[in-house]
């Protein structure tokens, strides 16, 4: 039996009495629920009282309590309908309609929060700050994450936590005010911007990190003078033995940052957003999976539909944890997506989550609708 889920936002749901049971019509048992979240604007067609919610800094959407939070803290929403508790309110309008609900949290994404505390952000070879990355290398980062966690533990009986953003997000920033595209950057180019050098990471780092910064800005500046192309990945780029040990320790941080939320979880699964390439950074984090322990991985598969089953049947080869596909109903054409679904099944997904039931058009709900009745 497949479970089939979708990701929908708390204001889908708070303030709209007739929104889980639409959810719930669309056949599937699961809603992975904004609990905390990184900044948005979003459309939200039947609601009856808004259209369009900005959400314009990173919040928690859950209650806060504020004597539980040292040093980093999430803010609270002041947009959508006022509610101190969303996630809880969310979360029982859905389980009066007979949906299981696990809570969707970003760990690492606030631009409010990394313009606050700079030194807290990930840093690249230049000493640039990325302000909306926060470095979970960094301990107050690491508390914050794992303070997070403890508290939708604490307070609500969910049975499972998806992790986005469980890691580094590197020099992608899907923001619509970005202008780099232009430098025609390459992939490696791009993961070599993505590597942190803040002081938490450079101490980890058995490496001379003076002299790997000033590599790094060599090969990124003839990419990006001269057109000379910076590599095949990181290795060919700045050298296996360093690449192999910027791996290292992104799996100790990723992998301790795991193992804490699920002992924080108490019985709970956790769900980490993952990718099975250490040199990859962002929401879905780059680690070896068969280096990771936790209930499930969850794959993205909005790309190319030959890449994600390719992706799926390899993830299947490397770890025995089971398998979630992550699919985007919002893609180009959504008619082909019980298609795809179908295929990823038969891949080895053994769950999949849609993206987006709030977000969806009614076309494209149509098109969840039959991906869940026709892959079961
Ligand atoms: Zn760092």
């Amino acid at each position: 039996m497949v479970r089939h889920g979708a990701f929908a936002y708390t204001w889908d749901l708070v303030g709209d009495p007739a929104a889980a049971a639409r959810f719930a019509d669309l056949g599937i048992d699961t809603v992975t629920l904004q609990a905390a979240y990184h900044s948005v604007r979003a459309t939200t067609a039947w609601h009856p009282s808004h259209r369009v919610v900005h959400a314009d800094h990173a919040a928690a959407y859950f209650r806060l309590r504020p004597e539980r939070w040292r040093g980093l803290r999430p803010l609270a929403p002041t947009w959508g309908v006022d509610d101190e508790d969303r996630f809880g309110t969310a979360s029982a309008a859905l389980a009066a309609a007979g949906l299981r609900t696990e809570a969707w949290v970003v760990l690492t994404h606030s631009s409010v929060l990394g313009r606050s505390e700079p030194s807290l952000a990930v840093r690249n070879a230049y000493d640039e700050v990325f302000s909306y990355a926060l470095c979970p290398a960094q301990p107050a980062v690491h508390d914050y994450a794992l303070t997070i966690v403890q508290e939708i533990c604490e307070q609500y009986d969910v049975p499972a936590l998806v992790l986005e953003a469980c890691g580094w997000l590197g020099f992608e920033h899907a923001s619509q005010h970005e202008k780099t595209s232009g430098a025609d950057l390459s992939a490696c180019a791009r993961d070599l911007l993505s590597i942190c050098l803040c002081p938490a990471c450079a101490a980890s780092l058995a490496l001379d990190v003076g002299e790997l910064a000033a590599d790094i800005r060599a090969v990124v500046d003839r990419e990006l003078q001269e057109g000379t192309h910076a590599g095949a990945g990181l290795a060919d780029a700045i050298g296996a033995e360093r690449a192999l040990e910027i791996y290292r320790h992104r799996r100790s941080v990723i992998g301790g940052l795991v193992r804490e939320a699920g002992g924080l979880a108490d019985g709970r699964d956790v769900l980490l957003m993952a990718t099975d390439d250490p040199q990859v950074t962002g929401p879905d984090v780059g680690v070896e999976l068969n280096g990771v322990e936790v209930a499930a991985f969850v794959l993205k598969c909005w790309d190319d539909e030959e890449a994600a089953i390719s992706r799926m049947k390899a993830a299947g080869t490397r770890t025995g944890v089971p398998l979630v596909a992550n699919v985007n109903a919002l893609g180009e054409r959504p008619s082909e997506l019980p298609g795809l679904v179908a295929r990823l099944v038969a891949a080895g997904a053994s769950e999949v989550r849609y993206y987006h039931a709030g977000l969806a058009s009614p076309a494209r709900l149509a098109a969840i609708r039959a991906a869940v009745q026709e892959v079961s």
